[in-house]
């Protein structure tokens, strides 16, 4: 993926509130916070109340119990997970300090998220009591920035980040007057995002023609979300263009030969799980001795009654299903998918024991809505069952492109109706991925991968598929292919959201004034 760096402010950019006021207001200190504010720097200030609460009796689990229940937008952690998921490399840059942010990260489960916390250090001492230092030494080597407070330059940290990262481009969002001076720093390729009606926002509306980065505004977390993803979307395409031509092979066409057709072969994971556990288990010579005689639907069945016979355990069988190879991208193009909001489904002529097995095992069961394969259970003997999704003896499906237990094209279908207008991207490899390719709209997409059954059909019969089609070859490429198509449908649905919901460029060249002094908010 791209590389982009998205740095956040913390205090009422990913927390609703400033996390310093929080703590001060929650164990009752609010008064003597206020006699003192006057007569000292905030950092040195917020050293003094931890000494204060400290005396009062108040304890670390007390701060860390209040700062556990800090006001957070629903939608913030989220957009963090999904940004993450993107492959964007987050850090945090706050004028609060290291046990509050790391306490509130944990908390939410996101602290992962970050490659990096720039802000003031804080540690808890002998006696408990919780220290907090300023981020420079401004008494031993002030910054000499005159935009930001004597303890921290947050434009000085933006300027080491892109000295290290270089082309990289970066988002910022933030809220309040330090993230001013950052602001400044970022070039024309970068965006900044202030918060509408803040301080940052308004000192950037009051000096656009300093501001080299493209500004958009936010107002709560959906809004966040909702902008951070579009620009990470955006970004991501316009890096990708350079790649696609070489790394994704767009509409190639191949008339290869048409030989004989194996059976529906592996597109999350790199086997067939059905071939994988006779093989792992011994079976081998058995399965393709009985294979002629019966459908392969039925012959599952009847090699877990041989393996059960043999005194092969559901257990056996799922230990060697867990270890069932799979390239290293699939589970996070898999992860990233669901965190863009993509509804996953599977439509497989496996069956529900291997599958959920080996998705529960991998960690991303959740990630998808609907499995759609062949009933599996395990009987009262401990044997696994394997039925037939359609009941062909009963109610045969009809269709003859597809196996008699199972018609995927039939499942699409019922999706279709169901889902309306959404876009469908379909991933598939053999045989029986080609009738459901056919069932796709002119907006959807289809992945057959490359130089396997489905892949053959599908090009030697393309004036009969609507859909755009994407081969791919590896977990690597099909990360790659789905991300970016995601990319390119929510940009193209988004288009007509966002004139009236993002206000793009909505800035006012407003006339330049005077600088920080405007602003008594604190920060
Ligand atoms: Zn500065
Ligand atoms: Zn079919």
């Amino acid at each position: 993926m791209a590389g982009i760096v998205v740095v956040f402010d913390f205090d009422k950019t990913i927390i609703e509130v400033d996390s310093d006021n929080w703590v001060v207001d929650e164990l009752g200190a609010t008064d003597l916070f206020n006699q003192l504010l006057p007569t000292m720097p905030w950092n040195s200030l917020m050293d003094r109340m931890m000494k204060e609460l400290h005396t009062q009796g108040k304890t670390i689990q007390d701060i860390e119990e209040v700062l556990k229940r800090v006001p957070i937008h629903p939608r913030i952690v989220p957009a963090i997970k999904s940004a993450h998921a993107l492959g964007c490399d987050l850090r945090v840059i706050s004028d609060a300090n290291v046990f509050f942010i790391e306490t509130i990260l944990k908390h939410l489960g996101i602290r992962d998220c970050f490659s990096e916390i720039n802000t003031n250090p804080g540690y808890v001492d002998g006696e408990g009591r919780l220290r907090i230092l300023p981020y420079v030494d401004f008494q031993k080597s002030p910054h000499s920035c005159n935009l930001c407070p004597p303890n921290m330059c947050k434009g000085m940290i933006v300027e080491r980040i892109q000295a290290k990262e270089g082309k990289k481009r970066m988002i910022y969002l933030g809220d309040g007057i330090g993230d001013f001076c950052p602001s400044l720093k970022l070039r024309e390729a970068d965006f900044v995002m202030p918060r509408k009606d803040f301080p940052a926002w308004n000192l950037i509306n009051k000096n656009r023609t300093l501001v080299k980065a493209g500004v958009h505004e936010w107002t709560n977390g959906k809004e966040l979300e909702h902008i951070l993803l579009q620009w990470i979307n955006t970004i991501n395409i316009e890096e990708s263009q350079l790649l696609s031509m070489e790394n994704c092979k767009f509409q190639t066409k191949h008339n290869a030969a048409h030989g004989a057709l194996p059976r529906p072969l592996p597109t999350i994971i790199d086997v067939d799980s059905d071939n994988w556990v006779v093989d792992e288990l011994g079976a081998t010579d058995l399965f393709n001795q009985l294979l002629p005689t019966m459908p392969w639907n039925s012959l599952m069945d009847r090699m877990m009654k041989e393996l059960h016979t043999q005194g092969k355990t559901i257990q056996d069988i799922e230990e060697v299903l867990k270890r069932v190879p799979i390239h290293p991208r699939i589970v996070p193009a898999i992860k990233s998918a669901h965190a863009l909001g993509c509804d996953l489904r599977v439509i497989s002529d496996a069956n529900v024991f291997f599958i959920e097995t080996i998705l529960k095992h991998l960690g991303i069961r959740d990630c998808f809505s609907e499995i759609n394969t062949n009933p599996g259970y395990v009987d009262g003997e401990g044997r696994l069952r394997i039925l037939p999704y359609v009941d062909f003896q009963k109610s045969p499906h009809g269709c003859n492109l597809c196996p008699p237990n199972m018609c995927k094209g039939m499942i699409v279908e019922r999706i279709q109706a169901k889902e309306g207008k959404k876009r469908m991207i379909y991933l598939g490899d053999g045989i029986g991925d080609f009738c459901p390719s056919l069932k796709l709209s002119e907006a959807d997409f289809v992945m057959p991968r490359k130089d396997f059954p489905a892949w053959n059909l599908i090009n030697k019969n393309r004036t009969l598929v609507k859909a755009t089609v994407h081969e791919w070859t590896n977990g690597q490429e099909l990360e790659h292919i789905l991300l970016q198509l995601i990319n390119t449908i929510n940009m193209e649905e988004s288009q007509l959201l966002s004139v009236d919901y993002c206000k793009l460029v909505t800035m006012s060249k407003a006339a330049h004034g005077a600088l920080p002094q405007a602003l008594p908010v604190p920060y």
